[in-house]
């Protein structure tokens, strides 16, 4: 019998991150700044600053924290309004209502990114901008960062699910003023929980460094020029969403696997994505051609299947051991922006709400051996053809 993939399970923390946390257990050196140097979460900030090839890192408690962190950090008013993609998880508005700012809803398109015309038409109504590569899906890049520049608008990367992925060889994160990454379980590094911004901004960086919890002197932990701390000391609330050594401790040895991840991420996927495209009722959307993708899951498209037909692939999947969740159709799903219902009254965004109704995504966890991977592919075609009454021939 075949037998049931596996898409939950994580890869193990490589055996340094317990060597590590078993120091830490016999010092209960846990917090970041009580050892005058090199804690854990320091070394984490300054490796991970050198990897991405940004001038400064921060690490905090999640993306949520790093994206709130930066609305706060660029100084915006309040009621500032932020343009974010519609197609995003619910934590990317919340951390514009958090920081006492309006989100603003763009159209994202069949692809999963950003509608640039609908960007900009909204953009000369906002003073800064959060662009979400959901699901690590990047938006043109090149076209957003050009209208901004020129209206000298703020660009914050939500690269939460991007770790890895490059543009133009650049790393994402590293394109906009700063850039949120993830460490939270379903992301290509796992401390369970945990955050990190990157940027080049000396000024910036020092007051997120300052709000996130670095009181009194403790700034004087982190290498950023001292004129830029002592403009802001006594200035700014203290919101301490630290990273603590445990997470630090537990990251640090899963940043030297980040490209083998990468790559077997990226190789699985187009597998996958190419099994799939042989269906006529399934489009997996090309990446545009500066990216180079890191996925750790698939998106694809129903095509020509009725919402009975998808609801009944949904049913055959998931009997068969495969999740397929439809942004649009789960119920209460924290992707669809019409749950958002904490904004008050919401836009219609109807090229966005299309998109989610149709549009799948399952988890392809980057260690699954190709033996998993096909059975993933056969069941979804499978299942397809169930739903579609039509044999599922093609590729088995
Ligand atoms: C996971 C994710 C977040 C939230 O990250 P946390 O670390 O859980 O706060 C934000 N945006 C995107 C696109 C994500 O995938």
């Amino acid at each position: 019998m075949r037998q049931v993939p596996d898409t939950h399970s994580a890869e193990p923390i490589p055996p340094a991150a317990r060597e590590a946390i078993d120091a830490l257990m016999r010092s209960g050196d846990l917090f970041r700044y009580t050892a005058p140097e090199n804690a854990p979460v320091s070394l984490l900030e300054a490796e991970f600053a050198a990897l991405l090839g940004a001038r400064f890192a921060l690490a905090v408690s999640s993306c949520s924290a790093a994206l709130f962190l930066s609305l706060k950090a660029l100084g915006l008013p309040r009621d500032a309004r932020v343009l974010i993609p519609a197609f995003t998880f619910a934590a990317v508005p919340s951390s514009v209502v958090h920081a006492e700012c309006v989100p603003v809803l763009c159209e994202v398109g069949e692809n999963y990114r950003v509608d640039m015309a609908d960007f900009a038409a909204k953009l000369d109504s906002v003073e800064a901008v959060i662009i979400s590569h959901m699901r690590g899906h990047t938006s043109d890049m090149d076209a957003i960062m050009a209208l901004c520049d020129a209206r000298g608008i703020p660009v914050i990367e939500d690269a939460a699910h991007s770790l890895g992925t490059t543009w133009h060889g650049r790393n994402i994160g590293t394109l906009g003023r700063v850039g949120c990454f993830s460490f939270q379980s379903y992301k290509m590094i796992n401390a369970g929980e945990g955050g990190i911004l990157i940027t080049d901004d000396a000024d910036l960086v020092a007051r997120a460094i300052i709000m996130s919890g670095a009181y009194e002197h403790n700034w004087k932990k982190h290498p950023v020029l001292r004129d830029a701390f002592a403009l802001w000391q006594n200035r700014l609330p203290l919101y301490n969403l630290r990273m603590s050594n445990l997470s630090a401790a537990v990251i640090r040895p899963q940043l030297p696997e980040l490209l083998r991840r990468v790559r077997d991420g990226r190789r699985n996927h187009d597998h996958v994505a190419d099994r799939l495209n042989q269906s006529p009722y399934i489009s997996v959307p090309e990446k545009l051609a500066p990216e180079q993708r890191a996925p750790d899951s698939i998106q694809f498209n129903l095509v020509g299947m009725t919402e009975e037909q998808t609801h009944h692939f949904v049913r055959a999947a998931a009997s068969a051991g495969v999740k397929v969740q439809v942004f649009g159709l789960s119920a209460d799903n924290a992707r669809a922006f019409w749950n958002w219902r904490f904004l008050g009254d919401l836009p219609e965004l109807p090229q966005t709400r299309a998109m989610l109704m149709r549009a799948c995504d399952v988890r392809l966890p980057v260690q699954l051996p190709r033996e998993t991977l096909d059975n993933i592919a056969d069941i979804l075609l499978e299942s397809v053809g169930a739903a579609t009454d039509m044999p599922a021939a093609y590729g088995t």
